[in-house]
């Protein structure tokens, strides 16, 4: 795994405050939002969310996308904060000298972007690859802040990319802000169109050579996993013929195996590839109508031909969330979401309970899965054996619509917690998992806000630093605190 250092080395406490801005690129959507972090652990949020488009997932060149973005930022400011844009416009048009305005006015911007990244500073970080069905080779190996800066500045908008933040560690980030209790969250977990994990590591547990400053007083790094990527040899993750040929027609073979059995992105298509399998095999009659003729509703069970059974990527893991959530006696609602959906006219309920038999047995592989990967990180932060957090919540935030949407999810990951070995029933009972709501907008702003204080505080930031360490020396009980950082 990439275990990717992120040079975050605390997590917030709730009493961060201020006005920031933050994107989120995921693998389906784009977010715009704004945030006003309140400093009591809540926080107000506007956003917009629109989806990326498909054609530029695999654009020519990364400016396609990038100038995409740039203007959905731009339509957010027209829309959600027109005083605030008009005023920079005036303010731009009337001084002559560029650089004569202040950029207080500036939006400081945290960049949530969900895909590996070489970070090399708070704002600054390379795209080591794509995953997720992106592919626009020019943009690996560049630096995606300065590729998003171009375009905002090429619109003139009032924005400045102050904090590249992976969705992971925003997640951390929101969640240990908004998490009732005194124990920091040790574990941000994604399980969206992809799934990842960042979490609070021992810095003298972290071998990588690490360049770059960062703060060495907690004692801890949040460390960027990438599990996505576990066990790309296939040594120990179950392997059917589904998933061989789901990662054989994708566009990174060999790749994000975990990923490729967990993610919403892919546990449609498995169970898409299931049915596939069953409907050309003539003993199985799956959607047939032999099936409805003996039964209720109209006589003829048809698939029409622009079903999305019959199309890669065509089924999307939303369906499964209606197949586990309906436990009516006639399966109406999931018959009715076949039709709707995949076209599948009049299924029969013997289909329909096929059906729901196969995406709940994908669904709940996934969900024992990643309770795989949260035992590990669990067992890897010593809580569970540790005298001293005896007793203590091990919090935990995820986010993600399979994590969010999918019912029984949770529970299903709590099931396996309770099975495996050094967690167990109690163990299981004191790991707190809860959604972060709205995470990656919190999560980037929270981090955009240590970025704004950063920029601050440039000339006295050694200075406080080597206070704060002579103070440590002393064993001086009175430290100045760093001033508080707000963008408005
Ligand atoms: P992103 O990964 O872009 O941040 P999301 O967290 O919303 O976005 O995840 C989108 C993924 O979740 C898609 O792969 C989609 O198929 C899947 N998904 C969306 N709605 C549901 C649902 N109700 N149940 C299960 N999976 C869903
Ligand atoms: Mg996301």
């Amino acid at each position: 795994m990439s275990q990717i250092p992120t040079y975050v080395t605390a997590v917030p406490n709730g009493t961060e405050k201020g006005l920031y801005m933050a994107v989120d690129l995921g693998g389906t959507n784009f977010r715009v939002c704004s945030i006003h972090l309140n400093g009591d652990t809540t926080f107000n949020l506007t956003f917009i969310k629109v989806p990326i488009p498909k054609e530029l997932m695999v654009a020519q060149s990364s400016q396609e996308l990038f100038a995409f973005l740039a203007k959905q930022i731009e339509i957010f400011l027209k829309t959600h904060h027109e005083q605030h844009f008009e005023a920079h416009v005036r303010r731009r048009l009337t001084i002559s000298s560029p650089d004569g305005y202040k950029d207080e006015n500036v939006f400081r911007l945290g960049f949530t972007f969900s895909f590996p990244v070489r970070q090399v500073g708070i704002n600054k970080g390379t795209l080591i690859r794509w995953t997720k069905g992106f592919d626009i080779p020019d943009a690996v190996g560049k630096d995606v802040c300065a590729l998003l800066q171009d375009e905002i500045d090429k619109l003139h908008l009032p924005v400045k990319v102050a904090a590249l933040v992976n969705d992971t560690v925003g997640t951390l980030m929101a969640r240990s802000y908004t998490s009732p209790g005194k124990t920091g969250t040790v574990l941000g977990a994604i399980f969206g169109t992809g799934t990842n994990g960042a979490y609070v590591e021992k810095l003298a547990n972290i071998k990588k050579p690490m360049t770059g400053d960062y703060d060495k007083s907690t004692g801890d790094m949040v460390i960027n996993t990438e599990w996505g990527s576990f066990d790309n040899q296939l040594n120990v993750l179950p392997n059917t013929t589904w998933d061989i040929e789901l990662d054989k027609a994708s566009v990174n073979p060999g790749i994000q195996m975990y990923e490729k059995r967990v993610s919403g992105m892919f546990l449609g298509e498995i169970v898409r590839l299931v049915l596939q399998d069953m409907l050309k095999n003539p003993s199985i009659s799956l959607f047939k109508d032999e099936n409805s003729s003996h039964n209720d509703w109209r006589s003829t069970t048809s698939i029409a031909q622009q079903s999305g059974v019959y199309q890669q990527w065509g089924l999307d893991t939303s369906i499964m969330s209606v197949a586990a959530a309906d436990n009516t006696p006639e399966l109406s609602t999931l018959r009715q979401e076949l039709e709707s959906v995949l076209h599948i006219y009049s299924p029969a309920l013997e289909d329909a309970q096929a059906f729901k038999a196969i995406a709940g047995a994908v669904g709940r592989r996934a969900a024992r899965l990643s309770a795989v990967a949260i035992a590990a990180v669990v067992l890897q932060t010593g809580k569970m054996t540790d005298p001293s957090s005896e007793g203590e919540p091990i919090d935990i935030g995820v986010d993600g619509s399979l994590v969010e949407h999918y019912p029984y999810f949770r529970d299903m990951i709590y099931e396996t917690l309770r099975a495996i070995d050094g967690i167990g029933e109690e163990g299981a009972k004191r790991i707190r998992i809860g959604i972060a709501k709205d995470g990656s907008g919190v999560g980037a702003a929270l981090i955009a806000l240590v970025a704004a204080g950063m920029e601050k505080t440039k000339d006295t930031a050694d200075y406080l630093g080597e206070l704060r360490l002579s103070a440590k020396r002393n064993d001086l009980t009175a430290v100045p605190e760093d001033s508080e950082a707000t963008a408005d």
